[in-house]
């Protein structure tokens, strides 16, 4: 296609990028992720998750650059400019390697951006509902087995950061149970980048969240469209109160 200036490309000016950086919250975001906010974010989810702790060393960047399925140098570089925000540190020798920095929880709230959140939590209700209508009444009984083990286990648990990881556990497991493996991917991206954006929620606020996620696979399990569509929404107004 030929433009009105007679060169290929787009019409006009291209809009500006973002130029207040304040994030547009009526875009959702999907997948739409490049390599290297898709190493961040999935780092982030792993530290929420503890499957990694500040202090411990990441695997090499090849391993994650074939776990991730995306180039070695873009790993590289993701965990560099990682490095430059504090997030990691890169030590030389022969113990050395990539490490998640010790500071990590007093690093993170730097990032915090609430229009991002806000957007990303948007995308994220829309997901939940959207998968708990598509399943409803044909969620086979079996299936809710491991969530409901989660909430249990969530009602048991006095350690905050458990309580953390098992909250998001549980929405990575329900989005599997209900859409399948690569929903459950979509899910472990907004989840990871909400972990650098948004701030923690209050521990009772996550107390109250898992009595909706209670609810929610009560009424799964008995077929509940509205109800369980219900349970979700609970969950997302949840505040400290
Ligand atoms: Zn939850």
């Amino acid at each position: 296609m030929v433009n009105a200036a007679g060169k290929f490309g787009p019409y006009g000016q291209p809009a500006p990028a973002s130029a207040t950086g304040v994030h547009d919250a009526r875009v959702l975001p999907g997948r739409g992720q490049t390599g290297a906010e898709l190493v961040r974010s999935r780092i982030a989810l792993q530290v929420r998750l503890t499957s990694v702790s500040p202090g411990d060393r990441l695997p090499d960047a090849g391993v994650l650059a074939e776990e991730l399925g995306i180039g070695e140098i873009t790993v590289r570089r993701a965990l560099e400019a990682m490095c430059q925000d504090g997030l990691l540190d890169r030590r030389r020798g022969r113990t050395g390697g990539t490490f998640v920095a010790q500071g990590w929880d007093t690093i993170v709230p730097a990032l915090y951006d609430e229009g991002e959140a806000a957007s990303l939590s948007a995308f994220h209700l829309l997901l939940e509902c959207g998968l708990v209508a598509h399943a409803a009444g044909e969620v086979p009984a079996g299936r809710l087995g491991g969530l409901q083990a989660l909430v249990d286990e969530m009602d048991q648990t006095e350690h905050p950061g458990q309580l953390l990881m098992l909250e998001t556990r549980f929405h990575l497991d329900l989005a599997e149970a209900l859409g399948g493996a690569g929903v459950r991917e979509l899910t472990a991206d907004l989840l990871g980048r909400l972990c650098l954006v948004q701030p923690t929620p209050h521990l009772d606020v996550v107390r109250a969240r898992n009595r909706c996620h209670a609810d929610l696979l009560t009424e799964l399990g008995r077929g509940a469209l509205d109800p369980a569509v219900q349970a979700v929404k609970a969950h997302q107004n949840t505040h400290p109160g």
